[in-house]
């Protein structure tokens, strides 16, 4: 059963060293968090999954990694500057500052029907709601202030200003001098480095339509209210993937890679059941997108919740950035751009005729996806002796440790000596960490990495040096590997050992 709550896991994470608060010796940072020793281990492992099964494993992809401060044209082309921004309303009593869908939505329900009602809306549809809220600014504050809306910090109802966009980009200064013209933006996403590589990926690979460029990498975004732990951090990861191709192929290639993202969750361990597709409707659309399908994940105590979005992003991003707009034919409305020096455009593979390609862009946070892993993960288990462990049923490629090497008696040199040479051959396989773990006795050590996930614990006992008095004389040379799911213990020949682990990491 995974995790009932979202304490649940924060408390699990804190425990095992898989999160903390960033910058918490000064009292924290919100929104920011720090991965520790298991965190780190289990997000490169997803990162990897998601760059096997989206690079190395297609024919038509290429991997970038581009640099997170952007040139601010890049991001006033792309759009960011003008319309990357939330809904925020002040509370003027105590200044505490709230995105208004955020704060409408945390109301009990009756206080969301007067709100609904008061701006003339069915509170049964909510962006609806949030949306005429934004669009009469002066009434919306009156509503709020009627319908009772209260402040989540003094739990009072609240004299609330009128919503105003924030902007949601962290903007720095480059270099020595602090003038008007010498800032850049940090990346709300990672895609623009994306697009404004295109070209130099087109022309040092010789790639033609269709294909795509993946990259994993942070972006940071100032959010208004970061909350629900890594779910809604300002400093992210991202994993994504913009996929060009032909004009008119888009909508195949967009169910492609619907069908795709869904497939890789479900190895990663979320099962598809628990993922609801949201065909996100036209005018709940981001400014770039033709149709976006949101992948809503069932969260613990959150409920569904966007933990990947797969949009349609039509021509408007290469469209956006490129040179000579007016003679490429553009679908999407874009804004218009003297400032780019690269015409974005690359032969259409029937006609040889320049045309600036369509994108497909699946976006996967690495924060919500760990979240969502170690939450199918988690399980509460009673055994048959009646004792309750916690385990973390992570697909093996997934484990933050994959092996715990145990000496069952750490005082006896015989036995030490081989388990650290077990350990050592392990540790070359390259497969991950592999432990050499002797501190308590065996129930601890088995019952611990049980709550951090390990799959496999072999242990070196008197059988394994042939010095078990009342034992079989054929175990010598044998050790026993213990299956944390079925909790199976089972006799390998330490000569057969790796490959044996090999075959299980698989
Ligand atoms: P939301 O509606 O939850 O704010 P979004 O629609 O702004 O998300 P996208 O711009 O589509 O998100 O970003 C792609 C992915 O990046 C999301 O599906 C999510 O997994 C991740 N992501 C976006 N914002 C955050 C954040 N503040 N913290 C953690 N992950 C995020």
């Amino acid at each position: 059963m995974p995790a009932n709550s979202m304490e649940e896991l924060v408390s699990l994470c804190k425990r095992r060293g898989f999160i903390f608060q960033g910058s918490e010796i000064y009292g924290g940072l919100q929104g920011f968090y720090d991965y520790g020793p298991l965190g780190v281990e289990l997000k490169n492992n997803i990162k990897a999954a998601w760059w096997r099964a989206n690079v190395y494993e297609r024919d038509d992809m290429e991997g970038l990694d581009s640099s997170i401060i952007m040139h601010r044209m890049v991001l006033r082309h792309s759009g960011h500057e003008a319309t990357f921004s939330d809904p925020m309303v002040d509370n003027k009593k105590n200044n505490k500052r709230y995105r208004l869908d955020h704060l409408v939505k945390d109301q009990k329900a009756d206080v969301i029907e007067k709100v609904a009602a008061g701006i003339g809306e069915d509170a049964s549809n909510f962006p609806a709601v949030v949306a005429a809220l934004i669009k009469q600014p002066a009434k919306a504050s009156e509503v709020l202030k009627a319908a009772g809306v209260r402040d989540a910090f003094s739990g009072e109802v609240g004299d609330w200003t009128e919503p105003k966009p924030f902007n949601m980009m962290f903007k720095t200064t480059i270099g020595p001098v602090a003038d008007e013209e010498s800032y850049g933006y940090l990346r709300p996403e990672t895609a623009q480095g994306i697009f404004t590589n295109f070209k130099n990926v087109v022309d040092s690979t010789s790639r033609r339509l269709p294909f795509g460029i993946a990259q994993i990498g942070k972006a940071f975004r100032n959010e208004i209210t970061p909350r629900n732990f890594i779910f809604r951090v300002r400093e992210l990861e991202q994993m994504e993937i913009e996929f060009f191709c032909v004009p008119g192929t888009d909508e195949d290639w967009h169910q492609h890679w619907l069908d795709k993202r869904l497939a890789w969750w479900e190895a990663q361990g979320i099962p598809r059941s628990k993922i609801e597709i949201l065909d996100v409707p036209p005018e709940d659309l981001a400014h770039y997108s033709k149709r976006t399908y949101d992948l809503m994940y069932d969260y613990p105590t959150l409920g569904h919740e966007e933990i990947e979005g797969i949009a349609n992003r039509s021509d408007y991003d290469l469209g956006s950035h490129t040179k000579s707009q007016s003679e490429l034919n553009l679908v999407a409305t874009v804004s218009e751009n003297n400032d780019s020096i690269a015409r974005l455009t690359i032969p259409h593979p029937d006609t040889n005729k320049p045309v600036v390609p369509f994108v497909i862009e699946p976006s996967a946070g690495v924060d919500r996806a760990l979240l969502a892993v170690l939450s199918e993960a988690f399980t509460k288990e009673t055994l048959e002796n009646g004792n309750e462990r916690i385990v973390l049923k992570f697909k093996p490629h997934l484990a933050p440790i994959k092996v715990a090497v145990i000496p069952l008696a750490r005082n006896r040199e015989e036995i030490t000596t081989v388990a650290k040479a077990i350990k050592t051959e392990l540790q070359g396989l390259g497969l991950g960490r592999v432990l050499y773990e002797d501190s308590g006795n065996i129930g601890k050590a088995y019952r611990r990495h049980d709550e951090v996930g390990t799959p496999y614990c072999v242990t070196v006992d008197f059988d394994t040096i042939g010095q078990n008095e009342s034992g079989d004389a054929a175990l010598k040379g044998t050790v026993t590997v213990r299956d944390r799911d079925t909790l199976a213990q089972e006799r390998v020949k330490i000569s057969e050992l790796a490959g044996w682990i090999r075959e299980k990491l698989r």
